[in-house]
């Protein structure tokens, strides 16, 4: 006969808890990760305070100014997300020109390969 122990309940499983002892382990545990980072307060780019909730997929809202904006899916900022904000101001000090036949290059490039 072996004694109850005694165990916080979800200590180890965080908010996955919720799912019992379905899906796994290994599933539950990156599900755990994940929302620890998503219902996190995150810092406003705007107000700068931290207080932006996740509202849907991708969108994000600071309960301080109402400033809404998209962003990642799971965190307002995805390091794919910078690189690309910092391609596009890198373009855009260049010129609509360059960027103009950027695009063409690409799309011809697709085309070939297909
Ligand atoms: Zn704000």
């Amino acid at each position: 006969m072996a004694r109850k122990q005694k165990r916080k309940k979800g200590r180890k499983t965080k908010s996955a808890g919720r799912f019992g002892v379905r899906y796994g382990r290994k599933i539950r545990k990156a599900v755990a990760a994940v929302e620890e980072r998503t219902k996190a307060l995150h810092n406003c780019p705007k107000c700068e305070r931290k207080s932006v909730s996740r509202i849907g997929t991708g969108i994000w809202k600071c309960a301080k100014c109402g400033y809404t904006f998209t962003g990642g899916t799971y965190i307002p900022q995805t390091p794919l997300g910078i690189a690309a904000q910092r391609a596009i101001k890198r373009l855009a000090e260049r010129g609509v020109e360059i960027d103009m036949g950027r695009e063409e290059e690409t799309e011809v490039e697709g085309v070939v390969e297909e």
